[in-house]
């Protein structure tokens, strides 16, 4: 349920009616926009029957909210919501690209792969530390060593850093060394690790899973967000189709439909979704014409020895490229990179 307060509602009147909503067992959330301010009731809405707040002073409006995800939908909030990592915004007009290497190897080559695409136009740098291989004989990433290098990066160029969160157990040092928590495409459903990026404060940017819907990705938003953590980017980076010409099947619809149920940030990884770094550029067109918020691209100084996904990504001098072409779609749709 959604409580709209009165734009002209006093802490007082705010606080009175949380404590109500409290009383009757449900949590709150509650979202201080420009105008005003929303409380959102989770929980057992049965339980609210008795009370009547329509009549409690302060408040504007009582809304019921019809979607499974409460807090992430539009129903709960109106406007787009935007992020600030580090005076980055995301999920506003201006588009962002979060750009490295699928893992990290070793410090210098980062720094300079940090440097480059900085220089194109990137405003997030990616590595994985703790990387998922389907294989336990691959590579499965340097782990700490990993994560000082990326703060290494951090120190040389100033870029925040997004990096994969797998294991609750590595949460504090994740969230020492990172500005943006990944939650990969297969651990979208894992309900615990959800929980745990839901009770830190870090922003979080959740892949779609292999094989889940739309609603269970927004579903698995509302895990996060429902810990008390709405800072939340989703990432569409392709589902398991009958077809193999690519490694996934980007479903570019996702976006359009997305930006319609949810007030988070949309983003697209064309990497992952294609599998092949020559295919990257026109999806990652095809991303921002349809209205994503950002990208994340996999770049590497030299694909061929890469450690990990060295087929899909991007040579630095191919990414500024992209980059380029990027800025006349973003031009023609409205926005800017
Ligand atoms: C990644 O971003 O390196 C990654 C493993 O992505 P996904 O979880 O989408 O496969
Ligand atoms: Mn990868």
């Amino acid at each position: 349920m959604i409580i709209v307060l009165k734009k002209e509602a006093t802490d007082q009147e705010i606080d009175h009616v949380v404590e109500k909503i409290k009383g009757a067992g449900l949590n709150v959330h509650i979202s201080k926009g420009k105008e005003r301010t929303i409380i959102g009731a989770i929980g057992d809405e049965e339980k609210l029957a008795g009370i009547p707040l329509m009549a409690m002073s302060g408040v504007e409006n009582v809304m019921a909210i019809l979607k499974p995800y409460k807090l992430v939908s539009r129903e709960f909030r109106k406007e787009n919501s935007v992020l600030d990592i580090h005076g980055v915004s995301i999920g506003g007009k201006e588009l962002r690209v979060i750009a490295g290497p699928c893992s990290v190897e070793k410090e210098s080559t980062l720094i300079d792969t940090a440097r480059l695409v900085q220089k194109a136009g990137a405003t997030i740098l990616r590595g994985g530390a703790f990387k998922p291989r389907t294989s336990p004989y691959d590579f499965q990433g340097l782990g700490l060593d990993g994560l000082k290098y990326l703060a290494a990066a951090k120190k040389a160029t100033g870029l925040p850093l997004i990096s994969e969160l797998m294991d609750p157990r590595d949460i504090d040092l994740m969230c020492e060394y990172v500005d943006i928590i990944q939650i990969g495409a297969r651990n979208m459903q894992n309900f615990r690790l959800l929980k745990e990026v839901g009770l830190t404060k870090k922003p979080v940017l959740l892949k779609r899973g292999l094989s889940a819907t739309i609603k269970e990705l927004l579903m698995s938003a509302e895990y996060i967000a429902a810990q008390g953590n709405s800072q939340i980017i989703l990432c569409e980076r392709g589902i398991r189709t009958f077809e193999t010409a690519t490694r996934n099947t980007l479903d570019i619809s996702a976006v359009p439909v997305l930006k319609e149920e949810t007030h988070l940030p949309v983003f697209i990884d064309p990497s992952h979704a294609a599998g092949r770094w020559d295919l990257v550029a026109p999806i990652a067109k095809a991303a921002v014409a349809v209205g994503a918020d950002g990208l994340m691209i996999e770049v590497h100084h030299d694909p061929e020895n890469a450690l990990c996904d060295g087929a899909q990504s991007l040579k630095p001098n191919k990414f500024a490229t992209l980059m380029a072409e990027l800025r006349a779609v973003a031009t023609a749709v409205g926005r800017s990179i």
